[in-house]
């Protein structure tokens, strides 16, 4: 799961939805007899060992993106997806890492030990200092044109005030803080160097500019790295004479952060979409599965973003249903919630297909149906933004050993493991068992229980 820097959003009570309709899933009445026994068909395979097995292997070297590590992980999904005789691709995509060689901020010949923001543009450039205040769009004084923006932090993005201050001609940026949390904060990519300063620093040239002209030099170098990462994509075909010419997804995140075991994020999810992908092969269907390990999650969703930014209009037209599954095998996650913290999490806050089906199959099999909350922050992200209906499964808050070196496999729980992949197996079975019809992407999903909103932190 992607660690983003902004608060999480609050939601409002008023976003709470409960649905009280009842929808038949099957031809017919609903029968939670039957849709027990369909489970059954997927949740009775499941072997655990074998989840475990792939957390362990994955788990022994660290997946940071771009790295050997991830080319090793991505080497076993394939191999696991292509020993399964699915039509397995690699679809390898650019990332981008900056090197900062030079990064010198001087105001009247005295250096100010500045950072450069990470995309900071390369140049070197001397020219006198303007005060923009924050640069909120629409406050930046034309006489800025020329020089170099003195930039308060806060309220708007780096990138934006960037934007705003060359839009009207900065050739620079200095921007101070707005706390007293040092000088290395700024993350924007731009034509034009930015240096990050101190808030008293940056507070002392806000006073001497009310004297008279200050006179500022920016030389930046910030050498650009192009690594390559992957997403892994494994395609499960239905039955030929018997085809819904649907889509159901389900996918997990390989790479983990850098220097990172990642056994909970996310060779866990990995590990269920393997795991479903051997039980699906051998289920017949009406619906194409697609199986999906993606890169760079751990860089801001960066591999689904591409997957899905590639995918030709008529297959997005033709996915129902996408399953994200990260961090569903930590021992220590979850507090006393029940199912051991399991909860699904939209983009939107909002009940969907993928919930409702979740929802289900939790009640069902374990008589909790499971609730769901707002998060993004992982790979639902863009199939949601495309309007596929989609849901991160994860059990929260998330474990003390969140994104630290401790993610290691002895914090892994088999009952969890086996949980989240019971739930999410039998959820996208219900879709693509031959019984039951397509589903019209827009409609809201047949639902059998009430369950409830929470809004649960994750951390
Ligand atoms: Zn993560």
């Amino acid at each position: 799961m992607f660690r983003r820097k902004s608060i999480i959003t609050v939601l409002a009570a008023s976003m709470i939805l409960s649905s009280g309709v009842v929808y038949a899933q099957t031809n017919g009445a609903p029968n939670a007899q039957s849709d027990t026994a369909f489970d059954n068909k997927v949740i009775k395979k499941i072997n655990v060992d074998n989840m475990y097995n792939t957390i362990k292997y994955l788990s022994a070297v660290p997946r940071e993106a771009g790295t050997e590590g991830e080319v090793r992980g991505v080497e076993y999904i394939e191999s696991q997806f292509k020993s399964l005789g699915l039509e397995t691709k690699r679809i390898p995509f650019p990332i981008y890492d900056y090197k900062t060689n030079r990064e010198l901020a001087k105001v009247d010949g005295v250096d100010l030990n500045g950072h450069a923001f990470s995309g900071s543009g390369s140049e070197n450039v001397t020219a006198e200092l303007v005060n923009v205040g924050k640069a909120l769009a629409g406050t930046v004084p034309n006489d800025v044109a020329g020089k170099i923006a003195l930039v308060e932090r806060g309220d708007i993005t780096f990138v934006e005030k960037v934007k705003n201050v060359v839009a009207k001609g900065a050739v620079g940026v200095l921007m101070y803080n707005n706390s007293a949390n040092g000088n290395n904060f700024g993350q924007a990519n731009g034509e034009v160097p930015a240096v990050a300063i101190t808030r008293a620093q940056g507070l002392n040239l806000v006073e001497r500019l009310k004297n008279g002209s200050v006179e500022a030099t920016l030389d930046v170098e910030i050498q650009t790295i192009e690594k390559t990462s992957y997403v892994v994509e494994a395609k499960l075909k239905p039955n030929k004479n018997k085809d819904t010419g649907q889509i159901v997804t389900i996918g997990a995140h390989h790479d983990s952060v850098h220097l990172g075991p990642g056994a909970n994020d996310d060779a866990s999810g990995v590990s269920a979409v393997l795991e479903l992908a051997r039980i699906f092969v051998n289920t017949p269907i009406d619906t194409e599965v697609r199986f999906l390990t993606f890169g760079s999650e751990e860089r801001g969703m960066v591999g689904s973003s591409f997957y899905v930014s590639q995918l030709p209009q008529s297959d997005i037209d033709r996915m129902v249903a996408h399953f994200q599954m990260d961090m569903i095998g930590g021992a220590e996650a979850g507090e006393d919630h029940p199912l051991g913290g399991l909860i699904m999490y939209t983009i939107d806050g909002k009940k969907n297909l993928v919930t409702d089906l979740g929802a289900s199959a939790g009640s069902r099999m374990y008589d909790v149906p499971l609730p769901y909350g707002q998060l993004g922050r992982s790979d639902h992200q863009p199939f949601h933004d495309v309007g596929i209906p989609s849901a991160l499964f994860i059990h929260s808050p998330v474990e003390p050993q969140y994104h630290q070196p401790t993610d290691t496999i002895e914090h892994i729980s088999k009952e969890k493991l086996q949980q989240a992949a019971s739930i999410v197996g039998a959820s996208a079975y219900q879709i693509v068992r031959p019984d039951t019809p397509a589903l019209d992407r827009a409609h809201v999903a047949p639902a059998t229980v009430n369950y409830d909103f929470e809004n649960r932190p994750v951390d």
